[in-house]
Parts: C-alpha cells; sequence; structure tokens
C-alpha cells in the first residue's frame, strides 16, 4: 500500500515560518472504519513516532486487500510542544502561552449545549446505522461553526486555534489511537472508557485504565464522550446501543526516549488490536493473556513531604504493600543540624507504575505513583448490536 500523504497548516509564526502537521492516509480496498492514530501531542512523549513510522513501513508491505477501511497517521502532532526546551530537556506537557496542558483543551460537543436526549429522542426508532450517521452530521455541523468562528470577529487564541485544525483531522474516524508515554518513567499500559474493556486486553499491555473523569477535555475523551453520551440517552430510552466507535490512549514508557522494547510493545499491540477488529487481515489475530484492569480514580500519587533529594526509590513494576519502603528522602536544612534521610513507605498498597525522573523535589512535588487492580465495571450497554 502507498500511502496517501496530506499536509495542513497549523499555526503561522511571527517569523513567517508555518507550523503544520502531515497526514499519511492508507486506504484498503475492502470497507470499513476509520482508524486516526496519532502521536507526540505532549511534547516530550515521542515514542509514539517511532511506532507510526514503523506502523507505516508494515502497511506499505501490506496489499490494500487486506485493509478493511481507512487508517490515518499523524506523528509529531504537537510541533510547538515538542520543540520546547529547557536547557536541553523537554517539557512541552504545558502551552507556554496559558499554562493549558496540551491534552486537556479539546473541543467536546457534548458540551456544547446541544440537547442529546431530544436528539435520542426524536431518532430512538430509527436503524442504529441512521441514528448514528445522523448524529455525525449534527456533531460535525457543530463543529464547523467552531472551525468558522476560528477567522471571524475578535479571533481565537492559540489552543482553540490548535486543538481545532487537529481534532479536524479525527472527527470523522471511528476508532482513535493516541499514543503517549510517561511524562517521566513509567510502565506500557492503555487509556479507555465505558463500555469499550472487550478490546483492550487485545493491545497486550501490562494494565487497562478506565478514564473516569468528567470533563478533562484530553483528545481521546473530546472524541469518544458525544458518543458515549448519546448511547447513555439511548439506554434510558430502552434502546441500549453500542456503537462503533472506540478511543485509546497508549502510554509507552518513558519521557524523551524511543525504548526500542516500548516501540515494539506500541507497535505489536496496535497491529493485533487492529486484526482483533477485522480490520486489518493479513494475519490472524494473537490471542493475549487476560489483562488487570484499574480505573483513574484508583490511581494514588505521591509527592514529596518536604524538600530533598529521591534515593533507593522503588522501581516500576514493583508491588508494595501498606507501611513498605518506597524511597528515602535525603533532607538538607539551614539550621546548623547534620542532614537526615528520611523514609517514605507506601499509604495503601499497590502496583508502581510511574516514577519522577528528577531525584531532587520541592516540598508537594510528584514522586510516583500506584493503582490498584479493579474489576471492570459491568457494561452498560446489555450485549447490544455494535453498529
Ligand atoms: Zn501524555
Amino acid at each position: 500500500m502507498t500511502p496517501l500523504i496530506q499536509t495542513y497548516p497549523l499555526l503561522q509564526m511571527a517569523s513567517g515560518d508555518a507550523l503544520k502537521v502531515q497526514m499519511y492516509r492508507f486506504q484498503g480496498t475492502q470497507p470499513g472504519p476509520m482508524v486516526y492514530i496519532q502521536a507526540n501531542l505532549h511534547g516530550a512523549e515521542v515514542v509514539g513516532n517511532a511506532v507510526i513510522q514503523q506502523l507505516m513501513t508494515y502497511l506499505q508491505g501490506c496489499d490494500p486487500a487486506v485493509l478493511w477501511g481507512e487508517i490515518r497517521l499523524v506523528p509529531v502532532c504537537n510541533p510547538l510542544g515538542l520543540n520546547l526546551r529547557s536547557h536541553h530537556f523537554a517539557s512541552g506537557r504545558y502551552n507556554p502561552y496559558d499554562g493549558r496542558d496540551w491534552n486537556r483543551i479539546f473541543w467536546d460537543f457534548s458540551h456544547q449545549g446541544e440537547d442529546i436526549l431530544a436528539f435520542a429522542l426524536a431518532h430512538q426508532h430509527l436503524a442504529p446505522e441512521v441514528i448514528a450517521q445522523r448524529y455525525r452530521q449534527r456533531l460535525l455541523t457543530c463543529f464547523q461553526r467552531e472551525l468558522d468562528r476560528l477567522d471571524r470577529g475578535a479571533g481565537a487564541p492559540v489552543h482553540e486555534r490548535y486543538r481545532s485544525r487537529l481534532q479536524a483531522l479525527a472527527l470523522e474516524a471511528n476508532i482513535v489511537i493516541d499514543l503517549h508515554s510517561s511524562s517521566d518513567r513509567g510502565l506500557v499500559y492503555a487509556y479507555y472508557f465505558r463500555d469499550r474493556e472487550d478490546w483492550a486486553a487485545t493491545f497486550g499491555l501490562d494494565f487497562a485504565l478506565l478514564s473516569d473523569r468528567e470533563d478533562g477535555a484530553a483528545f481521546d475523551e473530546a472524541f469518544i464522550k458525544p458518543w458515549l453520551a448519546l448511547e447513555s440517552a439511548l439506554i434510558a430510552l430502552g434502546r441500549p446501543l453500542r456503537f462503533d466507535v472506540a478511543a485509546w490512549t497508549l502510554e509507552l514508557g518513558n519521557a524523551m526516549d524511543l525504548q526500542p522494547a516500548a516501540v515494539q510493545r506500541g507497535l505489536s499491540g496496535v497491529l493485533n488490536y487492529l486484526r482483533h477488529r477485522g480490520i486489518l487481515s493479513d494475519r490472524p489475530p494473537v490471542q493475549t493473556d487476560s489483562i488487570r484492569y484499574t480505573r483513574t480514580s484508583c490511581l494514588t500519587k505521591y509527592h514529596a513531604p518536604t524538600g530533598g533529594f529521591v534515593q533507593g526509590r522503588v522501581e516500576p513494576g514493583t508491588w508494595v504493600q501498606t507501611g513498605e519502603h518506597l524511597y528515602d528522602l535525603l533532607c538538607f536544612n539551614k539550621t546548623g543540624a547534620l542532614p537526615e534521610l528520611r523514609p517514605v513507605s507506601a499509604a495503601t498498597a499497590g502496583l508502581v507504575y510511574d516514577v519522577a525522573l528528577n531525584a531532587a523535589v520541592n516540598e508537594g512535588e510528584y514522586v510516583l505513583a500506584t493503582l490498584v487492580p479493579m474489576d471492570p465495571p459491568a457494561p452498560q450497554y446489555l450485549q447490544a448490536p455494535v453498529v
């Protein structure tokens, strides 16, 4: 397969340079869903670019007849965040203009004042495919007004211009996969959403994390929440349906690094997911072992009780029990006393899945995070057909 390559403007710089993103579109000869995969929304989280490049190489070796639908790939999707430096370290998590997290800014149709329950009421008796098609049309019409607003009247700030031009590439998709990593050092795992846990294990990652935040405005949330809102409205009306829409964020190891093992797990995970979903039929999918589940509300983040230097810290992947050692804090003072070593232990049992890169911490700074496995919630769609 040869991809269609399209370039889209993002922002025009004072210097006259233009920031752009480039999309690689692989189109199969078989009908099927549209999959959108992007990488590097947070500037320091570069690993997904290598996953996309390897995915591209793999698809180039495939016959178009084995692809059911279309795959759109967008590497280096946030040039402003990626190119930002402090010394030679990347930060790139926050927009320097206003301090916003680059992944908490996105436009969500379910927050635009549309009456989704009224839509469900008016359309509930139609065929599922027709409901999905009309809903998508309404969503895209609403989004077009948002796009038009950028160049009218008083204009719009940087984060709104950036988000809208990026989201325009993804809103017609059925499946969104956003490739991230830790901002520091972490395990390999996926965020998923309500009623989509049955596909999570196919990525073959360390665990799957149900995103149960309410209004994070992350890229994956902004994409799927309008559809979850419609499903909820239809459930309330006694018409349980699950639309063929899914959003995943894969967290692939460490920041500022293309670890070969993380790249390989990302690549094989995405390919296996696509095969399980029947989107890629070049070879049978691999059956994966059962996976651990948890949810964002079951994470514990540890912050330094005082300023100092982190020593003897547990590594990502370590299980700790309540009261067990997590790290020592080497604390200096300006009181005429000798330095002291202050032990910090686990407040609750859990798996250490992420640790800070910097051993020097001010009071209150992030040190590490643990999670507790949970059973996934019972599906709300009650075995309704996927449409
Ligand atoms: Zn990220």
